[in-house]
């Protein structure tokens, strides 16, 4: 492990998050490799930490000011053993290769898990949607677009959405795509209802979350009613992880965004959480306006060189990190353990640093990575793929069916596989055991390709 590390650092030497992601799954695969000793012989990890191909790509667009701006694109395929590559777009400036590459890489074992027949991907850009009028995010989907379409189709490359890119960025990308194409095929997901979406999509990543942690807590019979709940991020996993953890009885008492967090004692409830997508979705605005809002919520500013993020330093009973990656280091792990916190279930990709991981696992939590925890998204992405193939809408109920019986399934085989390997209850080797056999296994029938 070791040496393969120490290959991948020397020849990307900045990539600091796609180490850490390789790096989590390398520590957990050993027993894999130690079954398996002509894996070695074969190259495998050497392999699958390399990409099978990376896009770069200049993103020239005109602002409203008549101003040319030059943003850079990138779409990651990283590997297509077990089906067309697929993750998603995002749009934020803190995009470069090193946080695709990572993104791409848990895509791989993330889609292996869903039991559908997706290979992983991801892509994006450094252009930041935040401020930006109606417009000149469609003049820039529209240039990424133009260059990225000769890249995708269904049965090559699927992306969907992430952070920055939602319902709107998916409807100008798909625009451009069909008339450049001359077809309407289901070639990105996360499509709005009207023109081949699924149902349930929008929640699905956030409703999976909470079905997860609910399947996690129905081991011990215990049941989310009644908890208090630490939930950060106000996008889409967020709000539909907040909805769902209402209906299940528990009670959430923060939300976030970059520029701050609210604790709200009293709870989210359905009200404000409306108010919260109005804020959100409609007028994007700032997480602050919920405490002008209502007066029982405390906003605090988010302090970027604070060695802690106090949103994780409340009495709770679970977290759901549904914001960014590494939003939860090693400081806010222990704040965790020593406010009660008993489970933290990831909403986003990779939002524990590897230190906080060990302190989960040390003090036995119940610990879901986002790999397993966040697979509803691109599970009701598949499902969305495989309607448009068929040309057929399912109602909400047989998604939502679909979709649970999905998180029960990747639930299942993390604890099945974590016990086979001598690691019962830790979910994090279950999960990256079980994703990547799938994936080595489709590899080595396909031969050296
Ligand atoms: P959205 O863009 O809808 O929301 C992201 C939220 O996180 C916003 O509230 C945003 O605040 C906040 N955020 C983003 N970057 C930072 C940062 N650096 N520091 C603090 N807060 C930040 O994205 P999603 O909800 O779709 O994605 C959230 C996470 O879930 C990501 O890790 C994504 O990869 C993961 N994920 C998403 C899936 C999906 O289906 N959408 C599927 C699986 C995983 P602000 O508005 O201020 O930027």
């Amino acid at each position: 492990m070791t040496e393969i590390m120490e290959l991948i650092t020397s020849r990307d030497p900045g990539e600091k998050e796609f180490h850490q992601a390789v790096e989590e799954v390398l520590e957990t695969v050993q027993p894999v490799l130690d079954r398996n000793p002509h894996y070695r012989k074969l190259a495998i990890l050497e392999r699958i930490t390399e990409p099978e191909r990376v896009i770069m790509f200049r993103v020239p667009w005109v602002d409203d000011q008549g101003q040319v701006q030059v943003n850079r694109g990138f779409r990651i395929e990283m590997n297509s053993a077990i089906g067309p590559y697929k993750g998603g777009l995002r749009f934020h400036p803190s995009v470069n290769l090193s946080i695709l590459k990572f993104l791409a890489f848990e895509q791989v074992f993330k889609n292996a898990l869903t039991t559908l027949a997706m290979g992983g991907g991801k892509g994006g850009s450094d252009f930041d949607p935040k401020g930006k009028s109606d417009d000149e995010v469609m003049r820039f989907c529209q240039s990424f677009m133009m260059e990225l379409f000769r890249h995708i189709g269904p049965n090559t490359d699927v992306p969907a959405g992430d952070i920055g890119v939602g319902a709107r960025e998916i409807g100008f990308l798909f625009g451009m795509y069909k008339r450049l194409r001359n077809e309407f095929t289901g070639v990105l997901t996360g499509k709005s209802l009207g023109w081949g979406g699924s149902l349930i999509r929008p929640e699905a990543t956030g409703y999976g979350c909470v079905y997860f942690a609910a399947e996690m807590l129905a081991t011990k019979d215990e049941s989310l009613e009644g908890k208090t709940c630490l939930v950060s991020g106000a996008g889409n996993v967020a709000q539909y992880a907040v909805e769902k953890l209402i209906e299940l009885g528990a009670n959430v008492v923060t939300m976030s965004d970059s520029s701050g967090y609210i604790y709200d004692e009293e709870g989210i409830d359905e009200e404000k959480l409306v108010f919260v997508k109005r804020l959100k979705n409609v007028r994007r605005g700032r997480i602050r306006e919920y405490a002008e809002e209502y007066k029982e919520a405390v906003y605090t500013e988010a302090d970027p060189s604070a060695d802690h993020n106090p949103l994780w330093d409340h009495k709770a009973d679970c977290a759901f990190p549904c914001a960014t990656q590494n939003e939860i280091n090693g400081k806010d792990a222990n704040n965790l353990v020593h406010n009660g916190v008993r489970l933290v279930c990831e909403g986003a990709n990779m939002p524990s640093t590897l230190e906080a991981i060990d302190i989960f696992l040390e003090h036995q939590l119940f610990y879901a990575p986002g790999k397993a925890s966040n697979a509803g998204g691109v599970a009701v992405s598949g499902l969305e793929m495989a309607q448009n193939s068929m040309r057929l809408n399912w109602p909400r109920e047989e998604v939502d069916y679909r979709l649970q019986n999905i998180m029960k399934s990747i639930h299942r085989t993390c604890l099945d596989t974590s016990a086979e390997y001598g690691e019962s209850g830790n979910y994090l080797a279950g999960a990256n055991i079980a994703g990547f056999v799938k994936v080595v296994d489709a590899m080595l029938d396909q031969g050296l390709v």
